[in-house]
């Protein structure tokens, strides 16, 4: 067996405990030891969120304030921060300056903030009232994700893609409540390495690691565009693209070659040797079921009849509705 080194070596030897920094690995002391918001301070700020609550995968709610997690120094201020700096000027220009941020910068952005939230549950019991039940997710949960992890190493400048892109990104323009509350919306399903966030006037929705092939639904939104989302329709944007994503029956392969100091991901064919298409047919049935369960309102309406689906993006002729938010 070959020694790994570099940042083999460094994802091998994490052991996702609160003595490690989250990113790189590397032991904390109390000379290097610095904190990381999972929701940045800046977006906290924004929105108001550090008293609001996020549902965490058991169930459990948190405040955005506590959802921290360990990290060095040096990952803090010389990578996350300029990093972070760059999301939040283009966040200040509104959505046509955010929608030119390249989608590798994006994805870094968005992953961080999802696997930030997969390593906090590893710190927090599964049963508040039963301690030895353990904790929400455990170190070998998180090794599962290994190749979003080292995909993360784009953060510190340690990895790069060769000729593909890891996931479909999307960008709507939503409208924005007056209601502070009401401009900031969250999901995300764990184990399907899915996102969304709407803050004020941006949505953003992304499928971490589908290596583009849900992006092929852009077909289909693709003339919703040219309305601004209602908070409804942006959760019906979720639902849509969320289904498709459980739909995709492959599994991406990656290949990671060490490249000097840093590595780079090489993607298989997702197609594989395999005619069968990478996505199973489309159930209006089962997607009633998550279209409800995502929006909130009763299956009564959004499954009208077996078979059918309601939709607040189109009318009957398949043009786009504009719902203003007062509605
Ligand atoms: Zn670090």
């Amino acid at each position: 067996m070959t020694e790994l080194t570099g940042i083999f070596k460094q994802i091998e030897e994490h052991t996702y405990t609160i003595d490690k920094c989250f990113l790189c690995g590397c032991e904390l002391t109390n000379d290097n030891k610095t904190e990381e918001h999972v929701i940045p301070k800046w977006l906290q700020n924004q929105f108001n969120l550090w008293n609001q609550k996020i549902t965490l995968l058991n169930g459990t709610l948190l405040q955005y304030r506590y959802l921290t997690i360990p990290c060095c120094f040096e990952c803090n201020n010389l990578h996350l921060k300029p990093f972070e700096d760059k999301i939040k000027s283009a966040f200040e220009g509104g959505y046509d300056t955010f929608n030119k941020l390249d989608r590798e910068t994006l994805f870094l952005w968005l992953g961080k903030i999802y696997f930030g939230i997969i390593h906090r549950e590893l710190f927090l019991s599964a049963d508040r009232a039963k301690p030895d039940y353990g904790t929400i997710t455990n170190p070998e949960y998180l090794k599962s994700f290994y190749s979003h992890f080292m995909f993360l190493q784009g953060i510190r400048g340690k990895h790069s893609f060769r000729d593909f892109f890891p996931a479909s990104v999307y960008l709507f323009k939503t409208q924005k409540p007056l209601k502070i509350e009401e401009q900031w919306d969250f999901v995300d399903s764990q184990n399907t390495l899915f996102i969304a966030i709407r803050m004020g006037e941006i949505g953003i929705i992304s499928s971490l690691q589908d290596c583009g092939a849900t992006q092929k639904l852009e077909d289909l939104i693709q003339h919703h565009r040219d309305i601004d989302l209602h908070p409804l329709q942006f959760r019906e944007m979720i639902a849509k693209i969320l289904y498709k994503r459980f739909l995709m029956n492959r599994i991406p392969k990656f290949i990671n070659i060490q490249n000097g100091e840093s590595t780079e991901t090489i993607s298989l064919s997702l197609q594989g040797l395999s005619s069968k298409p990478i996505f199973d047919d489309w159930d209006n049935d089962v997607y009633s079921k998550i279209l409800s369960e995502i929006t909130g309102v009763a299956l009564e309406i959004c499954q009208p009849e077996k078979g059918k689906v309601w939709t607040w993006l189109m009318n009957a002729d398949g043009n786009s509705i504009f719902i203003p938010f007062d509605d």
